[in-house]
């Protein structure tokens, strides 16, 4: 095993020529933007593949959510979680809204329905739940508070490519689900997003958000940003596609030996796979008790990192400490968050990491005295 460099994710690419022949028609057709041939096809695949109703592409996940958020002419407050990337609450600040933070379940760290309700006020206008590392949330739950409340839900699926709850696939649950397809992700176009939703009425609407709110070249309705995916990028997207289950399959087989290694050993936690899910094996997050195992998660990281191998403590820090929220908010509502972000760390991950790469970490975290 090559120990000089072990990145925590590394893109998965097609293999050159199929890339190159994928674009070549581009220099003839000299069609590089706005809704090409390319991004009408992966349009069309993609939306086989997620098996959904409708879905728009965007430049990246992020714009793709601050759109949804717009489109669905959101007001006030939303329910969210701080255990997430920073997008997912920059998005509803973006959109001059209020995020109202929500703590996450123990064991699959996605919004913790039981404490919902209580969050819930005149000002509430929508759920944007995370399905965080590919977890699902409890999509039922959510469901019938929404429709009790009348609230709309948006979920961020930037993680959940590709996932299945029991038959049903992910991108079908909420109003909008929004996907992320940045190159870290399991499916990516280098960087590039989509929107998933039911209600074919929405698709106009973001059509002409992305494109500066135009609608033809003379009409301007409303206010919108440049938030177009190109064809090169779709292009990448069409190539990446056509490997996707090979290398979420390769993604298994690292995550599996990083099971049959860790489970069980004293101080560590990790997240089990959930019952009825079609997993996609994106990330593989641990959780590290001090007391019980020596090293406190901190230590843990720096001690791969001696070793060239970069883990990443994801999340960490929740979003509800982020430096540019001075005041605005308190971590203690959501201790259960806060432990999770304290002790987590994001193991390696990605197709091409091999099961003696994973030997190799797990032997250096378990040889650790
Ligand atoms: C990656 C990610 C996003 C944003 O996606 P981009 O395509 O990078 O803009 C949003 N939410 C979560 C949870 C993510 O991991």
């Amino acid at each position: 095993m090559n120990l000089k460099s072990t990145p925590v994710v590394r893109p998965s690419m097609p293999p050159y020529e199929e890339y190159i022949h994928e674009i070549k028609d581009i220099w003839s057709s000299r069609w590089l933007t706005h809704s090409g041939p390319k991004h009408q096809a992966l349009e069309e695949k993609l939306s086989e593949y997620l098996d959904v109703d409708n879905i728009s592409l965007f430049a990246n996940g992020h714009l793709a959510l601050e759109l949804a958020i717009d489109a669905l002419g959101l007001s006030g407050e939303i329910i969210t979680t701080p255990f997430t990337f920073a997008s997912t609450t920059q998005a509803i600040l973006r959109n001059r809204l209020t995020p109202v933070f929500c703590d996450i379940n123990e064991d699959d760290y996605t919004i913790d329905v039981s404490k919902i309700e209580a969050l819930i006020t005149e000002k509430t206008s929508a759920i944007l739940p995370v399905h965080v590392y590919g977890n699902v949330c409890d999509v039922d739950g959510i469901a019938r508070i929404a429709q009790k409340y009348n609230l709309k839900v948006i979920y961020d699926a930037a993680h959940a490519f590709g996932v299945k709850i029991k038959d049903r696939a992910v991108g079908n649950f909420g109003d909008m689900s929004m996907f992320s397809f940045h190159a870290t992700k399991v499916f990516h176009t280098v960087e590039g997003g989509g929107l998933t939703y039911s209600n074919s009425k929405y698709s106009p609407v973001l059509a002409r958000l992305r494109q500066f709110g135009m609608v033809g070249q003379e009409s301007v309705p409303t206010v919108g940003t440049n938030a177009k995916m190109t064809e090169i990028h779709a292009a990448m997207g069409l190539c990446n596609l056509r490997h996707i289950n090979e290398e979420i399959a390769k993604r298994g087989r690292a995550m599996d030996r990083y099971r049959e290694l860790l489970s069980g050993v004293k101080g560590l936690t990790l997240c089990n796979p959930q019952k009825n899910i079609t997993p996609n094996y994106c990330y593989f997050p641990v959780l590290f008790n001090k007391k019980e195992f020596g090293l406190n998660r901190d230590e843990v990281a720096a001690l791969l990192e001696k070793n060239n191998i970069l883990a990443r403590k994801y999340f960490y820090p929740l979003t509800n400490d982020f430096e540019a929220y001075k005041g605005m908010f308190e971590l203690q509502k959501t201790p259960v968050a806060k432990r999770i972000a304290d002790n987590v760390l994001t193991l390696p991950l990605y197709a091409d990491l091999t099961v003696e790469d994973v030997d190799g970490i797990c032997k250096i975290i378990l040889h650790h005295g």
